[in-house]
């Protein structure tokens, strides 16, 4: 072959479209072709080696484990069969040694004799003479090996093997090519990406400031064009535009190789917000170059989700005030200031009566009405923390003279009397009625919890006839803790059968007898001795105990004059029931079954109930109190002229009885104002044709008086103060004889 002929092929091999695309393997077919044609050789090859790790064989260039591929072959058209390639099994760190110094590798030559002994099998099995075998580099490594192989003896002229290693570097550069496609695709790959990423990319020069790459995801985002960002100094970006200390510090972090990240409310060119979540982390290029690459996004839909949850969960859903797991934490931290609590009185029965629209009409007023209070008063905050309760934090005051407080005391009652005012909901004026504790929170540190202290005054607030607000101070502490023992121990006292009925007789003034007897509770407490109702009854009630408590109460009542009549005692026995019991749902059956099991006769039980008591549910009493007289059973007004009672309202009642307070019957000898309350008390109960019983009646004094006045009957400590069921008998049999019942 000539020189012409060579710079032909080459040519070929050159200007091919495979090469010029960088299509090795094509590259690889066209050239074994035409060497086997030109060089008349068997069996043209092509390798390449690869780094698949799964075939392990020596790395020829740095001893790595490394493998081999068959790229291409051309087989000499007159030989059948293809030889089962050689060096493909034996791969050896001296061929390539050797390869890497020389370039090619030929048979013949008789240096290469113990290389190419190596190979002996492979050679006779194939009827092989001669081979070159010439290394495809690029910048000194191999990267593949050109093959010729002769089954004849073949001279090979150094020209003829130059000729092999110009082919084999045109292999090498079509490689090369792929390389560069394969790299410059990669770049465009990753460009693209970039650019259609919805998040933003941006990357600044640590050291100039510079942007100095961003995507349009920015321009999305912040409403900025791509051009005033791009190039110009990072500082104009909206993150840093007003909070250049962030700049310094995350640039300054940067290059303290830290990563930077966080959430940022910022402003668009158009001066609408938005959230953008970042992240700043360093990178340093091959050539040392730093700088901040940076990754963001609008998360404002997020963080919009996250405050939505977060409202939810902190708020109330009906009055907008935060809730009870807001406000709890913030009173927990407060280490001074005021706590309010506010309760709205008889919210349930309102509910009940008026419908819950119209109880979450009031319950959005009452909240109106607080928050006004509260952004006056430059309140920490105010919750509604339970469904009728409200709390309100006020900050420490500065001033705290003594007129201060006064003028504090004044606040305070403005807001409860701002709170009873009327309101119109749904055409009908309400007046919500509120109970306001109020504590000062340095006062109770180390005692009791802000909030419990102010449950303790609630009930303080609550039992109060008017103005139901009150200011914490640690006598109500040192009695809570008191009712707390008594609470305690009352659980006992009932299973413990610790109560005992003390019966206190009831004189008829007109004919001088006994006519009736009431029932007086006693608690045999086993350390405090005998205990008066007013240190328990209260208690009970509060919580709930005084059912049981009423319960075993009636039935001992009722067992008792059962008894008596059976010894045909003729007295009325006068049984106390609270409010609690009378509106538990269940004291008519309860009555029912007791006037039946113990066959009481008619009018001979008097139930007792306090007029304010009465009056909480008028619908509910008033229906009551006919099904109990439908039943036999009397009902007196208990503690009369202590309430409110009204005229309208009693006149409905089915009431045998009114019994006056003991409060009235005291004064009488020295008070005309009290004489004149009694005399119009009596009047109004014979009008009405209702039984009247003066209470407390301690002096002959006192009951010549009422005597004069025409009062039906006198109870009280002249006659007999409560005794025992025992003396109770002596002391009626020792006074004359039994007269009949009047009422
Ligand atoms: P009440 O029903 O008004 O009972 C009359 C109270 O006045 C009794 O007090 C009685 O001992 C007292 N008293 C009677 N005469 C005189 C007197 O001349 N001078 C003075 N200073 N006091 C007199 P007690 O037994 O301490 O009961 C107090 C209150 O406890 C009762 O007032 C009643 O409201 C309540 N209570 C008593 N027993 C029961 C009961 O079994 N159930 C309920 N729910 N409440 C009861
Ligand atoms: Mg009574
Ligand atoms: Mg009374």
């Amino acid at each position: 072959m000539n020189q012409q002929e060579k710079q032909h092929l080459l040519e070929l091999i050159v200007n091919s479209s495979a090469k010029q695309q960088g299509d090795f393997s094509q590259t690889s077919a066209l050239v074994c072709q035409l060497l086997q044609e030109h060089f008349d050789a068997s069996f043209v090859s092509v390798w390449l080696l690869t780094t698949d790790t799964d075939t392990s064989e020596v790395n020829p260039n740095d001893h790595f484990v490394c493998s081999h591929k068959l790229v291409a072959s051309q087989i000499a058209p007159s030989l059948s069969h293809t030889p089962a390639l050689r060096k493909i099994h034996k791969l050896l760190p001296q061929f390539f040694t050797e390869l890497r110094s020389h370039r090619y590798i030929l048979s013949s030559e008789p240096q290469q004799q113990s290389l190419i002994s190596q190979f002996s099998d492979y050679y006779q099995q194939h009827g092989i003479k001669t081979s070159v075998d010439v290394a495809i580099r690029i910048n000194g490594h191999i990267e593949g090996v050109l093959s010729i192989e002769h089954c004849e003896d073949t001279i090979w002229l150094k020209s003829a093997i130059q000729f092999a290693i110009q082919c084999a570097d045109q292999l090498a550069l079509t490689l090369a090519t792929r390389h560069t496609y394969d790299s410059n695709e990669q770049i465009y790959l990753l460009r693209n990406a970039t650019e259609q990423s919805e998040h933003v990319v941006m990357l600044v020069n640590t050291d100039t400031g510079i942007v100095e790459y961003v995507n349009d995801a920015h321009e999305k985002m912040t409403g900025s064009p791509r051009n005033t960002i791009e190039h110009h100094s990072a500082k104009n970006l909206d993150i840093f535009k007003s909070n250049q200390l962030l700049y310094s510090s995350i640039i300054s972090q940067i290059r303290n190789n830290e990563v930077v990240k966080g959430n940022l409310k910022l402003k668009r060119a158009d001066g609408s917000d938005y959230w953008m979540s970042y992240h700043f982390s360093p990178f340093v290029t091959e050539l040392g170059k730093h700088y901040a690459l940076v990754s963001s996004y609008d998360n404002s839909a997020e963080y919009l989700h996250k405050a939505e949850l977060e409202r939810l969960a902190w708020h109330c859903n009906l009055t907008g005030l935060h809730n009870r797991s807001y406000f709890i934490p913030q009173l927990e931290r407060a280490v001074d200031g005021t706590l309010i609590l506010i309760d709205l009185l008889s919210f349930k029965r309102f509910n009940d009566t008026h419908g819950h629209e119209q109880g979450d009409a009031l319950l959005i007023e009452i909240a109106r009405r607080l928050k006004h209070f509260a952004s006056a008063s430059n309140a920490i905050d105010v919750a509604r923390i339970g469904s009728d309760e409200f709390a309100i934090l006020l900050p420490e005051s500065e001033d705290d003279n003594p007129q201060a407080l006064s003028d504090f005391e004044q606040v305070i009652k403005r807001l409860y009397l701002n709170l009873a005012a009327p309101s119109v909901i749904s055409r009908e004026k309400i007046e919500p009625k509120t109970a306001l504790a109020v504590v000062d929170i340095k006062s109770v540190a180390g005692l009791f919890t802000p909030l419990s202290c102010a449950d303790i005054t609630l009930q303080h607030a609550k039992n109060k006839s008017e103005m139901h607000y009150q200011f914490f101070n640690a006598d109500l502490l040192s009695e809570f803790t008191t009712n707390a023992e008594i609470e305690r121990d009352l659980h006992q006292a009932i299973r413990g059968r610790e109560f005992e009925l003390y019966y206190q007789p009831l004189m008829d003034l007109k004919t001088n007898q006994y006519i009736g007897a009431e029932a007086l509770i006693r608690w045999n407490h086993p350390k405090k001795g005998v205990l008066y109702p007013g240190a328990f009854i209260e208690i009970a009630e509060q919580t709930g105990m005084i059912n049981p408590i009423g319960e075993w109460v009636l039935e001992s009542a009722c067992k008792q004059l059962n008894l008596w009549q059976h010894k045909d005692v003729n007295i009325a026995m006068h049984v106390n029931v609270s409010a609690r019991q009378f509106f538990s749902g269940n004291l008519y059956e309860q009555v029912w079954r007791l006037v039946t099991r113990y066959r009481i006769k008619p009018k001979t039980l008097v139930l007792e109930i306090t007029e304010t008591e009465l009056m909480g549910d008028i619908r509910y009493a008033i229906n009551l109190c006919h099904e109990l007289a439908e039943l036999g059973v009397g009902l007196a007004i208990d503690d009369f002229g202590t309430g409110y009672s009204s005229m309208k309202y009693l006149k409905q009642f089915p009431i045998s009885k009114l019994k006056i307070d003991r409060s009235f019957i005291m004064d009488i000898s020295s008070s005309r104002e009290s004489r004149e309350i009694v005399s119009a008390i009596i009047a109004m109960a014979n009008a009405l044709n209702i039984s009247l019983t003066a209470e407390g009646v301690e002096t002959k004094e006192q009951e010549a008086f009422l005597s004069s006045s025409a009062c039906h009957h006198a109870q009280g400590y002249l006659y007999s103060p409560a005794i025992r069921v025992n003396d109770f008998a002596q002391f009626i049999e020792h006074h004359a004889t039994w007269v009949p019942v009047e009422h």
